[in-house]
């Protein structure tokens, strides 16, 4: 769809983006992880470390108020829908909400995203992640989950397909016709999943169903996958039978000639997370390449250090800018398919009336040409965001939660181990 829309006198009418990739809980973290005791801010691999501490503490009670936080300010800046690539299922030493002896509704993690999803309004798919190891030592070898990772796992690749498989049943139940929520799956890695447990996946996960996997973001992941395997994480998605066109790699920063080949061959999707990828320093993926090649471009917003689907609009085009010396390496309008057209393929969702209006007579939007809003707008220019038929913003408030500021000051306030 043209980036264009319907002109009105002082706002376009624009399909409505989608975040194809988003971990609620890491939200949490924005403003908290540029200062480190060597006076500098650490790596992608400290960052982590901050991440996994925060995951440890959260409970569906949590998290459902700071997901319906997150999940309002996503809307608000004109999302209208956002893949969930959710890991964090289980109590903290690993025991299943519901289970016998304990306490809890089963998916206890699972609803309180699908409660947060469907009190902003926002169409959620449920990337339920699977996760059953720690991942790969730089010599290749395999660690062990340690106790922070140990409520992301499901014990084997039969643990997650049986859960997952009754997780689509609870959410229709949740979503009782409103038809916001739907499932898709989500492999976390190939660090965190063996390669006989990929070809199990690719064998009996439902082929219908989207399914996403965090792809070559950093240069220790091929490394350890060569040392591991002889192959690229790519190479071993493929002998897996995993690289199709329900695929959708996230980042693919780091990728051969071989990798991107193959990528575009399968007509995979391809999830860059610019501000993320820049505020981690992964470094700037083949986006142009990948997309020549054949691959299916969208966005995400990932870790949320920024929640503005322009601004991860214009950082894509931006970085290719720096990387190649060239401007224009995406049109605005290949950028505003990649954050609309390119997520609705990744999420396995058809098309829709979602819309924004976005105003033309704003500091940063006056004079501009509207087909070039994805370089010139940002999210404070949503004058309305529409979804499934509702009016669910206006100018940077939920129609309903109100103020997403407030729902984060009240999450800290009530949340005091996370201030
Ligand atoms: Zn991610």
């Amino acid at each position: 769809m043209s980036p264009q829309g319907t002109a009105s006198p002082n706002a376009v009418r624009v399909p409505a983006p989608v975040n194809a990739h988003s971990h609620a809980f890491h939200r949490i973290l924005r403003g908290r992880t540029h200062e480190g005791a060597d006076g500098g801010a650490g790596d992608f691999w400290t960052w982590r470390e901050h991440m996994y501490a925060a995951a440890q503490t959260l409970g569906p009670a949590a998290y459902q108020q700071l997901a319906t936080a997150v999940f309002a300010e996503m809307v608000a800046a004109g999302y209208s829908a956002v893949g969930e690539f959710h890991y964090l299922h289980h109590r903290i030493d690993g025991t299943p909400y519901g289970a016998r002896g304990s306490d809890g509704e089963p998916h206890a993690m699972e609803l309180a995203l699908g409660r947060a999803a469907l009190a902003a309004g926002i169409r959620l798919v449920l990337l339920d992640t699977c996760y059953l190891r720690g991942g790969l030592a730089a010599d290749g070898s395999v660690l062990e989950l340690d106790e922070t990772q140990a409520r992301f796992s499901d014990g084997t690749v039969e643990g997650w397909l049986r859960r997952h498989g009754q997780l689509g049943a609870a959410l229709a139940e949740l979503d009782a016709g409103a038809g916001l929520l739907s499932l898709g799956a989500a492999v976390h890695s190939v660090r965190a999943v063996a390669p006989a447990d990929l070809a199990a996946i690719a064998a009996r996960l439902d082929p219908a169903l989207p399914l996403h996997v965090h792809l070559s973001e950093q240069p220790a992941e091929n490394d350890a996958c060569h040392n591991a395997y002889g192959t690229s994480p790519t190479g071993l998605l493929k002998e897996a039978g995993l690289l199709g066109p329900r695929l959708s790699a996230v980042h693919a920063t780091h990728l051969s000639d071989t990798d991107i080949a193959a990528l575009g061959r399968g007509k995979a999707g391809i999830v860059m997370c610019p501000t993320t990828e820049a505020d981690l320093g992964d470094g700037i993926g083949p986006a142009r390449e990948l997309a020549d090649a054949g691959a299916h471009i969208c966005l995400g917003s990932d870790q949320h250090a920024v929640l503005d689907p322009y601004l991860e609009q214009r950082a894509l085009e931006h970085a290719e800018r720096l990387r190649s010396g060239k401007r224009g390496r995406f049109s605005p309008t290949e950028l505003s398919a990649a954050a609309r057209e390119g997520g609705l393929r990744s999420l396995g969702l058809g098309d829709n009336d979602d819309f924004l209006l976005v105003r033309t007579d704003s500091v940063r939007t006056a004079g501009s040409r509207s087909g070039q809003l994805p370089l010139t707008a940002t999210a404070a220019d949503i004058a309305e965001v529409h979804i499934n038929g509702q009016l669910v913003a206006r100018d940077g408030i939920h129609t309903r939660l109100g103020d997403p500021a407030k729902l984060y000051t009240a999450f800290f306030t009530e949340n005091p181990e996370f201030s």
